[in-house]
């Protein structure tokens, strides 16, 4: 297959870690017989700096004429006084829109390896953790109308929290879809027992289960669902979940899995094509000093092979590599325990290709 990818490589630790996906990519094209191209796209900091604006016209038409847009991060220090409309962080805002996307995916994956890295008792860590937390993106309390005002003589401020339908069903289908890749099971979170939205949210997503009778679903409070997360995150497949729960879940969910280095996401809209990124930020602490830990940045690229190529043997064998490096004692500087060995972000990325 012939793929072309827009590479944003952005800022700080972004251009080491993105080389390093782009290494993986090419090693799994040699070995699978696939093309992929890249095509450049400027975003964030280093695009102010070059154009004046975070996201330049051309870098929004190369991301929306290519097969998939891969991300480093963007942000940092010498953009920090940048009037709001203009911060680096404001152009993947705009990307995210301007792409349709509205589901989130993170996996929330913790390699055996790396289980002491685990916050949780070492008996729930060795239960194993490995699902994905669906969220809806464009929807909910961050999009509805903002206001503060003075009533009777005091401050009051209001966020309006809206859901229609189809936006609850669209990310249904992604949630169902992507269980189906997976052990079929959903877990809907809502808070039904108080919030209307919640009880549409229910309604419409029991009517999506009905066309995936492949799939099981079961719902839960968003209450019940943050103590379970800790309690036994191994009862968890898929999650599916609005916009403003699944913010603060899915970072709960990364947590309990060790380092902020080593985890993945993906935005997808419709279609296939989708934005892959790291979680982390662009890291100016340690930039340009071959610290990063790439693995984040490639198991991104591993779920972009995945979800908008269809490329599942492809993502598997990135995965594999990994998990064979993490079981051979390699480890970045965030991940380094006693008797591994320490490896700057090339180096990792090279013993990641060599065992693809
Ligand atoms: P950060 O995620 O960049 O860093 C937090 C800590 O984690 C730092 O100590 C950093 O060294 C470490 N870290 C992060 N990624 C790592 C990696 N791959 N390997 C090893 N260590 C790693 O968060 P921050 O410091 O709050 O933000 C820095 C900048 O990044 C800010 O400008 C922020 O706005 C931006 N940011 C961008 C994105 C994005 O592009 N999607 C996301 C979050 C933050």
């Amino acid at each position: 297959m012939n793929k072309r990818i827009a590479v944003i490589r952005g800022d700080g630790i972004g251009p080491e870690i993105v080389e390093q996906a782009i290494a993986v990519l090419d090693a799994v094209a040699r070995r699978f017989g696939h093309q992929f191209t890249y095509a450049e796209a400027p975003m964030g900091g280093c695009a102010i700096d070059g154009w004046g604006v975070p996201l330049p016209e051309e870098s929004l038409q190369t991301c929306l004429s290519s097969d998939s847009v891969l991300l480093g991060a963007v942000g940092g220090p010498k953009w920090d006084a940048q009037p709001p409309h203009n911060r680096p962080e404001r152009g993947l805002l705009q990307l995210r829109s301007a792409m349709g996307l509205f589901s989130n995916i993170r996996p929330a994956r913790i390699f055996p390896q790396l289980s002491a890295a685990c916050p949780l008792r070492q008996d729930i860590a060795e239960r194993g953790i490995d699902f994905v937390v669906v969220r809806e993106l464009i929807g909910g309390v961050y999009f509805g109308r903002h206001s503060t005002e003075t009533v009777e003589g005091e401050a009051k401020a209001t966020d309006i929290m809206s859901y229609t339908e189809s936006e609850i069903r669209r990310v249904a289908h992604v949630a169902f879809q992507t269980a189906q890749k997976r052990r079929h099971h959903v877990t809907s979170i809502d808070k039904a027992n108080v919030l209307d939205t919640s009880r549409l949210w229910r309604r419409v997503v029991s009517e999506v289960a009905e066309e995936y009778p492949d799939v099981t679903l079961r719902h839960m409070y968003v209450d019940n669902a943050a103590m379970q997360l800790v309690r036994d995150p191994s009862q968890f497949d898929v999650i599916v979940t609005e916009n403003l729960f699944g913010d603060i879940l899915s970072d709960e969910a990364s947590q309990i899995t060790g380092s902020i280095g080593m985890i993945p996401s993906s935005s997808l809209g419709e279609g296939t094509r989708g934005l892959y990124e790291p979680i982390h930020g662009s890291a100016p602490d340690i930039a340009g000093q071959d610290k990063a830990n790439p693995i984040g940045t490639i198991l991104a690229a591993a779920m972009m092979l995945r979800y908008s190529f269809s490329m599942s043997a492809e993502a598997d064998a990135v995965e594999q590599a990994v998990s064979a490096a993490l079981k051979d004692g390699l480890r970045c500087g965030d991940i380094m325990a006693p008797g591994c060995t320490l490896v700057g972000c090339r180096e990792m990325g090279q013993e990641i290709c060599r065992r693809i």
